[in-house]
């Protein structure tokens, strides 16, 4: 008999997905918490034996090794945003479809659950599966579990392919849009305002750069097939000194959000020839990721869970595999505009459909 620690909750992974979100939804998992859920899955997954489990700090990486032609890496955080009186979830009944509501529901337990589910009820997958569970998603990049995988044991990474099980509304969502943020300053002349023509006020200096956001228009980009919308804006005007004084300095900050076929070295490329004769500071950089569906393993992917894939146009976790040269896909359930939210919520049936779709990839030979 093992021996079982009453500190640990138990998992039961033969419970249906929507009852497993459940069971991680109650376990509380904010950013930085992710012991307790951690230990569960780590000790419900160790009972099999067909998974060899390895554990880094809070992630657990579980991996079959059937000795098959190609490995998919099935990943997903464990964490949450904080809640706000959100937990335990409840059942509700809302236009006739029951719904699990509650913190974790739609960011991300779900497609944890569908992923632990899975984990413990194929033992002989027709792919091999690496299916990773990690921590610190929500907070800082540099928190980030699975970024901490891939410095200290890249080796669990690799695959052919990857999925993230970030809600998506159960479509396939490829590639992600990168991200660039800069800051542009301006300066002028501090004077007293009294005497206004004796400075140079650089909040009047960023009328220009103003003017050059309101009028760019956006690129929609097609990149293997799927169009990315780009953005660019102004998300920050800082500048002044007091009541009295012309200010010598003024900031704007602005973010580009860039489709996945320029890299960061060309985002900042294209941002100094908007911005030409501007002086800026990068205070943020990540690269985008290719939906990478040209591969045909991707394509077997999407013709197993049926539906038209779509671009992701927020930075996730999929930018990481790609990283590693590893193709990657955004898949489960839940409205992605639904995450984070006080109301929290997704339909237990888009749970059930997105295991389906799962199980059938992974299982078709
Ligand atoms: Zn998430």
């Amino acid at each position: 008999m093992p021996v079982t620690d009453p500190s640990v909750p138990v998992l039961d992974l033969g419970a249906s997905s929507p009852d497993l979100t459940r069971q991680l939804c109650d376990i509380e998992s904010v950013s930085g918490n992710e012991r307790q859920i951690a230990d569960a899955i780590e000790t419900a997954l160790s009972a099999f034996d067909h998974l060899e489990v390895v554990r880094d700090a809070d992630a657990i990486v579980a991996r079959t090794s059937g000795g098959k032609a190609q490995r998919v890496v099935v990943a997903g955080h464990i964490d949450t945003v904080p809640v706000n009186a959100n937990l335990p979830t409840t059942t509700e009944h809302i236009d006739g479809e029951e719904h699990l509501v509650g913190r974790g529901t739609v960011d991300m337990k779900g497609g944890v659950a569908i992923a632990l589910k899975l984990a413990a009820e194929l033992t002989d997958p027709s792919l091999d599966v690496t299916w990773i569970f990690y921590d610190h998603e929500e907070v800082a990049a540099e928190l980030n579990g699975l970024g901490r995988l891939a410095r200290n044991r890249p080796d669990l990474m690799a695959g052919d392919f990857a999925i993230l099980g970030e809600p998506s509304n159960s479509t396939v969502e490829g590639g992600c849009n990168g991200t660039a943020r800069i800051d542009i300053h301006l300066s002028g002349l501090r004077a007293h305002s009294a005497r206004s023509w004796m400075g140079e006020n650089a909040i009047h200096a960023a009328a220009p750069v103003l003017a050059i956001l309101a009028a760019y228009e956006p690129e929609q980009r097609e990149v293997d097939g799927l169009v990315y919308r780009e953005g660019l804006n102004a998300v920050g005007v800082s500048g002044g000194v007091a009541g009295n004084v012309i200010p010598d300095r003024a900031t704007v900050s602005v973010n580009f959000r860039f489709a996945p076929d320029r890299s960061t070295e060309q985002a900042i490329q294209h941002l100094r020839e908007v911005f030409v004769g501007f002086d800026f500071d990068i205070t943020d950089l990540a690269g985008g990721a290719r939906p990478g569906l040209d591969a045909p393993i991707a394509q077997n992917f999407v013709a197993a869970v049926g539906g038209t894939p779509a671009p992701k146009y927020g930075w996730t976790d999929v930018a990481r595999f790609s990283e590693l040269g590893i193709p990657a896909v955004n898949y489960g359930p839940g409205n992605p505009l639904r995450a984070h939210a006080d109301d929290e919520r997704v339909a237990t049936s888009e749970i059930v459909a997105c295991e389906q779709g799962l199980r059938a990839w992974l299982t078709a030979r």
